[in-house]
């Protein structure tokens, strides 16, 4: 299993949106995926059809709870099954309690990994919708993730906050999780009509170049419907351009995995 975490510390750059449009992607792809919303605002569990998530009774807090109290896992109960064929463990407000139990607890920033490892033989992506902030939560989602795609979105130039997050994933890699790589930026919400947007995709790929995704993903008010009616993309606007960005991204995060593994390949080849 590949396990993917999508983080921003910004609010609204695309992230849930993504790991919807990815999970989606991947399962249209034929991949088993699990969708873990790790956000207490539960818009990714709401995306995917649980309009109430606070009426949930089984979350991803009641599973990262057992794993603390090393209690036998719920799992079964707690995973939603999709109608777009992808699993989901849902979030609500819970978590937002169970964040701040998380500090005093042992291992604290290894709990989502420890759970996620019970499931690793069931799914070949994991995906990982990040709150925005880089608190607890999403400690524990960069150190459950083999690679993390940062959305970006092209109405501001890169901060400071995206460098905050870059050296965040460094010392996570360091520290917690040696295996921990970008799988890449993405620039979300990109309105080629305008300077603006030309300018902050220029600047982004002129920065951080090969860490960029060549999809882009343009603004779409389709995509921002799909929150509302509850449905994917690819029933929404089939064929669209929103449509189409998302398969070609959900490619390149495929190929992102092979090219490793042929690197590999080729190393062992060398010697
Ligand atoms: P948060 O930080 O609050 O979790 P987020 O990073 O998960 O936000 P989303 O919820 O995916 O961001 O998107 C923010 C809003 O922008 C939503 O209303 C969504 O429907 C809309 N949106 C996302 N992507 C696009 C796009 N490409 N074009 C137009 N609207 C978009
Ligand atoms: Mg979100």
């Amino acid at each position: 299993m590949k396990t993917i975490a999508l983080a921003n510390q910004k609010g609204g750059v695309g992230k849930t949106t993504t790991a919807a449009c990815l999970g989606v992607g991947l399962s249209r792809q034929g991949k088993n995926v699990l969708l873990i919303d790790a956000d207490p605002q539960g818009n990714l569990t709401q995306m995917m059809g649980w309009q109430q998530p606070d009426d949930l009774e089984q979350t991803l807090a009641t599973l990262m709870e057992q794993i603390m109290l090393e209690k036998p896992l719920s799992t079964e109960q707690t995973i939603l099954k999709q109608k777009d064929g992808v699993d989901l463990i849902p979030a609500n407000i819970e978590l937002s309690a169970l964040e701040v139990s998380l500090v005093n607890a042992m291992s604290r920033e290894t709990v989502l990994r420890q759970l996620l490892d019970t499931v690793k033989d069931r799914y070949d992506y994991a995906i990982i919708d990040c709150m925005p902030s880089l608190g607890m939560l999403s400690i524990n989602a960069l150190t459950a993730a083999d690679s993390v795609i940062i959305p970006v979105q092209a109405q501001y130039l890169p901060a400071k906050g995206l460098q905050q997050l870059l050296k965040t994933v460094v010392r996570v890699k360091r520290q917690l999780n040696p295996k921990l790589d970008i799988n890449g930026i993405l620039v979300t919400m990109v309105d080629q009509r305008t300077n603006l947007s030309r300018g902050v995709l220029e600047q982004i790929r002129s920065a951080y170049g090969g860490k960029v995704f060549q999809s882009v993903i343009p603004i779409s008010t389709k995509l921002a419907e799909t929150a509302l009616e509850n449905c994917s993309i690819y029933d929404h606007e089939p064929g669209g351009k929103a449509a189409r960005a998302y398969e070609n991204l959900t490619e390149e995060v495929m190929s992102h995995g092979r090219s490793r593994e042929n690197r590999k390949h080729e190393a062992v080849q060398v010697r």
